[in-house]
């Protein structure tokens, strides 16, 4: 078992912005990274609206930048998944992953939540080729394109909105005969002269060839009709699934099951902050993950020098079995 000042669960933006912050605080923190380094920001072909790169860059690069910078002052990265986490008896916490269990004096959670994806053929094999989770990423590479947006909620308007700076035409494929949106969003998309609505509609399968995504096959729920709708992007807002397994209901969550935190970003659980998506449901950028990993690292910091003292003694104790 090893024993560390402070472990970071995720690898996303605010976990590696919490591990420069603790690094160049001394804390030697560990990151467990999962299997892929960066989240979802790693699957973003291109990042433009992350400020100081005006050329942009492709979100793998920023995320590996970022790692390094990181490293640099201490941080180690290890790619395993967290299997487990003990919150039960306060700091230390024990963390098992797959390969190794770990003592955390403290803990930053900043595991992320995942797209809700539709689960149909032709999805994954045409991320980044069409198919988009995030109108701000993407949008830009749909200028005068005709797209589809697929939710009938608050995100699905709101980005079919902004989306509509770029595309020629944004077509917004719902299942219900009724938006899930508030009512303002809905009366904005409804006067945008570039939206229009499939009403009763899922889609059963992302069609394309070497060029990317070139339309979607649809089915009418209310009178099983098929149709074949020509388009070149799919942008899917259904929802996002925060990645809360592992806490199980060790951690207080809110109604859509992201980690509540307060504004010095600490959790219900004396010790553990989080950071990024997994207590953000909303603004879900790059520079705002980068802002909420600054603070929790820095809370996390403050909080180790406020515990020092209970810290270190804990540490003198011999553990069960030494
Ligand atoms: P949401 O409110 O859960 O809406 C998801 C939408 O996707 C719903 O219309 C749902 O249809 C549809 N959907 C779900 N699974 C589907 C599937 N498998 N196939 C096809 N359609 C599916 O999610 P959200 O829009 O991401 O919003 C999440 C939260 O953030 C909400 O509380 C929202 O109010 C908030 N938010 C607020 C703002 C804002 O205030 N400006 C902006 C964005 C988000 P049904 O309607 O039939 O269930």
């Amino acid at each position: 078992m090893k024993k560390e000042r402070v472990v970071i669960i995720g690898s996303g933006p605010a976990g590696l912005t919490a591990a420069l912050y603790t690094a160049r605080a001394q804390l030697a923190p560990v990151v467990i990274a999962g299997a892929q380094l960066g989240g979802q920001v790693a699957i973003t072909h291109e990042i433009e609206n992350y400020p100081g790169f005006p050329d942009g860059l492709s979100g793998p690069e920023l995320v590996e930048r970022m790692k390094e910078h990181a490293e640099n002052f201490g941080a180690t990265f290890e790619f395993d998944l967290v299997d487990s986490v003990d919150f039960s008896k306060g700091s230390p916490f024990l963390i098992k992953t797959y390969g190794e269990e770990y003592l955390a004096d403290a803990v930053i959670v900043t595991i992320g939540a995942d797209p809700r994806k539709l689960g149909v053929p032709g999805e994954e094999d045409y991320i980044g080729a069409g198919v988009s989770y995030c109108g701000t990423c993407d949008g830009f590479f749909f200028r005068g394109k005709d797209i589809v947006v697929v939710g009938g909620g608050d995100s699905a308007l709101e980005e079919a909105i902004f989306l509509t700076r770029f595309a020629t035409s944004v077509n917004i494929i719902h299942r219900r005969d009724e938006l899930r949106a508030g009512v303002q969003l809905q009366q904005r998309a409804f006067n945008n002269d570039k939206i229009s609505f499939t009403w009763n509609s899922v889609v059963e399968e992302i069609v394309g060839g070497d060029d990317g995504v070139n339309a979607v096959r649809l089915k009418n729920r209310a009178t099983g009709e098929e149709t074949v709708h020509p388009t070149e992007g799919v942008f899917i807002f259904i929802g996002h699934d925060p990645n809360n397994a592992i806490f199980g209901d060790q951690i207080a969550l809110n109604e859509n099951g992201y980690i509540i935190t307060d504004q010095r970003y600490r959790t219900n659980v004396d010790g553990v902050f989080a950071a990024g998506e997994i207590q953000d449901e909303i603004w879900r950028q790059v520079a705002t993950s980068v802002g909420q990993g600054t603070s929790a690292a820095m809370a996390a910091i403050q909080w180790l020098e406020a515990n020092e003292e209970r810290l270190q003694e804990l540490d003198a104790v011999p553990a069960a079995g030494d």
